[in-house]
């Protein structure tokens, strides 16, 4: 992945602010004053290592945009920085293919700076499909998706879309114009792909021509995220672009943190019955359950403290994510873990969870100044019928008697 920002400027104080937020996301700031400076550097580097340059309008020695063409000319993206800016500049600026302007007004506007470099890096693992009957048009939007780092395919058909859409996953964001489709219209391939994908999924955004007027809501009725009036300028179309794709994230990032615990980060519950769920849509032919529960772990917490405990539990977490990486882990709640196997005989699940269990036994922690060890027992059952509930319920069973027996051991039917 490519870690430097090439970064152009002669004003100190801009410079330093700069630096700092491109630092912040843990990305390298190269930094130049003047163009031969820059020119310099770039030759001595590799250009594969940079992500991005963000360059100044006016330099002492490139006075009228020329560290721009140098930039884009070493196949960089580009964020130009301007102090002033009229429309000659920002036309100036919009001529060239640059991934964006940015105005040195306030700190705000740095902190656009900062989140459009995080795009550029992003967006590189994130499709986007145009869909357009008029391929000159679609080129356009093709160009000015590219340098924002977006991978781009293109369909001049809705029944084309559909296809690329069921062969590449990555795509996360489908541009529509619905002027020039031949057979199936926009309208049509939204409805299809509102029965595969949820807004959440896949986000759209439907182009419509100004004229015409009611398109731009028909878009929005029929499931699109979002619309862009034609003609749109640059700054509109990015400006929608981001925020889809923004909102693409947070909302997976939601859903991510609603599936996961808190403490540990491992699956939860939830998470846990929804897998099992889905797994068992597909008939396995052979199930088994198991109940991991660590061993006098209030011990632990009335000994050594709450947060030694937590810091136990993170650990056997860890431990749980080695070991199950094949199969449906997850944190069932206080000191109890669950694992689901599915497909997997009887014997197996038995040596993977004797495996974890050795390695638990074995393991030293090691809290502050504090040495000590831990165990768990362990509740199997291979026994399906009755669904995940009776599993639960057989596998708690044998837990008890695990921990009757002595503890540190395993129990199955
Ligand atoms: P046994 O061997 O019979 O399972 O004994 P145990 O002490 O492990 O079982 P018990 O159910 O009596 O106690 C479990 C303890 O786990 C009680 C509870 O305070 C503690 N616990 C549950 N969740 C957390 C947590 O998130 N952090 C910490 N530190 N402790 C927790
Ligand atoms: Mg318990
Ligand atoms: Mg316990």
């Amino acid at each position: 992945m490519p870690r430097k920002v090439l970064l152009i400027e002669d004003n100190e104080a801009s410079m330093l602010l700069m630096q700092e937020l491109i630092s912040k996301a843990k990305l390298i700031p190269v930094s130049a004053r003047n163009l031969i400076a820059a020119k310099h550097i770039f030759s001595s580097s590799a250009p594969e290592e940079f992500l991005c340059a963000v360059v100044d309008y006016d330099l002492p020695d490139a006075p009228n945009g020329q560290a721009i063409d140098f930039a884009l000319d070493s196949f960089l993206p580009t964020i130009v920085i301007t102090r002033q800016l009229d429309d000659e500049r920002r036309n100036a600026i919009l001529k060239k293919p640059v991934v964006d302007y940015i105005t040195k007004e306030n700190a705000q506007v740095f902190e656009y700076l900062s989140r459009l470099i995080g795009r550029l890096q992003k967006n590189k693992k994130i499709g986007v499909l145009v869909v357009d009957g008029v391929r000159a048009r679609r080129s356009q939007v093709v160009d000015l998706l590219r340098r924002h780092n977006f991978i781009t395919f293109e369909a001049s058909s809705g029944e084309q879309a559909l296809n690329i859409m069921q062969r590449f996953s990555i795509i996360k964001l489908l541009l529509l114009d619905d002027d020039g489709l031949p057979s199936m219209s926009a309208v049509e391939l939204l409805s299809e792909l509102r029965g595969i994908y949820t807004k959440e999924e896949l986000a759209i955004i439907g182009l419509a021509a100004g004229k015409r007027t009611g398109m731009s809501a028909r878009y929005i009725k029929s499931g699109a995220n979002d619309y862009l009036t034609k003609p749109y300028c640059h700054e509109e179309f990015f400006c929608r672009i981001m925020q889809n794709v923004d909102y693409l994230e947070s909302i997976e990032l939601i859903r991510r943190a609603a599936d996961s615990d808190f403490l540990t980060g491992l699956p939860n519950r939830r998470y846990f019955f929804e897998k099992v769920q889905i797994s068992q849509k597909h008939q396995p032919q052979q199930q088994s359950l198991a109940i991991i529960d660590v061993d006098h772990f209030k011990q632990i917490n009335d000994s050594y403290g709450h947060d030694c405990g937590d810091y136990t539990l993170k650990e056997i977490a860890k431990l749980v994510a080695e070991h199950f990486t094949d199969y449906t882990a997850a944190r069932f709640g206080g000191e109890e873990f669950c694992v689901y196997f599915a497909n997997i005989d009887h014997e197996t699940g038995v040596a993977v969870l004797e495996k974890f269990r050795e390695s638990l036994a074995a393991k030293i922690f090691k809290f502050e100044k504090i040495t000590f060890h831990c165990t768990a027992s362990i509740g199997l059952t291979s026994r399906s019928k009755g669904g995940i509930n009776a599993m639960l319920r057989l596998a708690d069973q044998h837990l008890y008697q695990a921990k009757h027996q002595g503890r540190n051991r395993l129990i199955s039917d």
